[in-house]
């Protein structure tokens, strides 16, 4: 695999000019802000290369017209609080916080996470500024497709009815995102999640399905690569 033997250039290093001066210390704080920015960019490449559900969203918004790029799109970021990530719209950059990703399992759901969002902005034109239907509907994409919600659903598979307990587990996700970055209050939030719920909520865009795991994403990535052979054929 690629990240046994790294090259420089595929590490997105040029994003951060200031830690390219190869001047760091030992055990300097620059050096480990470079070890955390670095483990970040091999978890990355590893959830580009590896995870069906990030291999399945780069391939639709290429197919889309909007290739993502590595070093362009993604940044390995210092976040505040336990913000894991997040969509700069103005600069199509998705920021992965590599203060707060540790693992892997983690990373691509993350990765997953974000990307939807960026599928979204690339298809839609999302005005994530104004409209807040907007945020609120691709939130809820977000928290559904992303396997955000699985781990719960695994744990509570037996207590729960599973569609009912899934439904519940995306919506509270949802106002979490939006309540973190808008200035709203909890009822305004929750009033615009219930007006667009069922329809976003049923919007499986590029997945055609929710894929609950591993096994789904892959059968999901399996239909999309067919769907594109089969064009090309035509
Ligand atoms: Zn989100």
């Amino acid at each position: 695999m690629d990240q046994n033997k790294p090259q420089e250039e595929d590490y997105g290093y040029n994003l951060f000019p200031e830690r390219n001066s190869g001047k760091f210390q030992k055990g300097s704080i620059a050096e480990s802000l470079f070890t955390f920015n670095h483990k970040c960019q091999v978890m990355l490449q590893f959830a580009m290369e590896t995870s069906p559900y990030a291999k399945l969203l780069l391939g639709a918004m290429k197919s889309s017209g909007c290739a993502v790029y590595k070093d362009r799109h993604f940044s390995c970021e210092d976040c505040d609080g336990t913000v894991s990530g997040g969509f700069d719209a103005t600069s199509s950059q998705i920021v992965l916080c590599q203060n707060n990703i540790h693992q892997q399992s983690h990373m691509n759901r993350v990765v997953t996470h974000e990307l939807i969002h960026a599928f979204d902005h690339c298809r839609a034109h999302v005005d994530w500024f104004n409209n807040f239907k907007h945020l609120a509907c691709s939130e809820i994409r977000a928290a559904n497709l992303s396997g955000d919600c699985s781990f719960h659903n695994e744990v509570s598979r037996f207590n729960f009815g599973l569609r009912k307990h899934h439904q519940e587990c995306v919506r509270g996700r949802a106002l979490r995102s939006i309540l973190a970055v808008r200035k709203v209050s909890r009822e305004e939030a929750e009033k615009v999640v219930d007006e667009v719920f069922d329809t976003c909520f049923n919007d499986h865009a590029p997945f055609g399905r929710i894929p609950h795991d591993k096994k789904d994403a892959n059968f999901a990535y399996r239909d999309f690569e067919n769907r594109d052979r089969y064009y090309a054929n035509l």
